[in-house]
């Protein structure tokens, strides 16, 4: 791929803890800037769905909300960006997580002459992340999010976005696993801020709000960092 700065598509990165809305806003991007979301976390759940090498490996510290290693995520998220979709730019979702995981990030991305355009951090209080949690589940239809308090389906059971009535919860989303992966985004995840503050990418968005507001301000960070 060539490097003509006007033609690269775009790479965004969200930071933020397990329940700051990271895939919930990835989603809203994707559509409204036409950009992939790629999210590790869907990747690995995948790979262990599969049964794939990768996966087995994966599924016991994804249970107990510990961190995966550097190099299996970092080969699922080469393997990802590789394909011809991610040309159109990507909204990166959960990686890098580690500060190995960044530094593989920006190896991959000169290789192919692809910039970071924003990092932005999900600025949101631990306190709340437990209960946005505990009550959220998926339709496993088309992966729209909803939570038994935040946001339900107009007609309760049934997706607003595909009409299915298939909705999943998440095996790791229980209060006990969600405090060690609160631990694991402070220890190893949190100090990608200043990684990418020193490189001049972060940007930061207060997250607690109305998911409807914040959408609204990401979108106003990409359109800026993308044009
Ligand atoms: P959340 O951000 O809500 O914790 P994810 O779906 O992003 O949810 O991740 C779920 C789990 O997958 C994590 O707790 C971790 O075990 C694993 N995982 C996802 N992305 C990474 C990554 N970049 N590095 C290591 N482990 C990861």
């Amino acid at each position: 791929m060539t490097s003509d700065v006007m033609t690269r598509p775009a790479v965004l990165i969200l930071l933020g803890p397990p329940g700051a809305g990271k895939g919930t806003q990835a989603r809203v991007l994707e559509e409204k800037f036409g950009l992939v979301q790629l999210s590790t976390g869907d990747l690995l759940r995948a790979a262990v769905a599969a049964g794939t090498e990768a996966g087995k490996a994966a599924k016991a510290v994804m249970a107990a909300g510990g961190l995966v290693s550097d190099e299996i995520v970092i080969n699922i998220l080469r393997d990802r960006l590789a394909e011809p979709d991610c040309a159109k730019g990507v909204i990166l979702d959960g990686f890098p997580r580690t500060t190995v995981q960044a530094e593989a990030l920006d190896v991959l991305l000169g290789e192919t002459g692809q910039k970071i355009n924003a990092a932005i951090s999900l600025e949101v209080d631990d306190a709340a992340m437990v209960t946005r949690i505990s009550g959220r589940y998926t339709c496993g239809g088309c992966g729209e999010g909803y939570h038994d308090s935040f946001k339900q389906p107009v007609s309760a059971g049934t997706c607003d976005k595909c009409g299915s009535s298939e909705m999943t919860r998440r095996e790791d989303d229980n209060a006990e696993t969600v405090a060690s992966r609160l631990e694991a985004y402070h220890a190893q995840t949190a100090p990608l801020i200043a990684y990418y503050n020193g490189k001049g990418a972060l940007q930061t968005i207060d997250a607690m709000g109305e998911i409807e507001t914040i959408s609204g301000g990401l979108a106003k960070i990409v359109t800026d960092v993308t044009s």
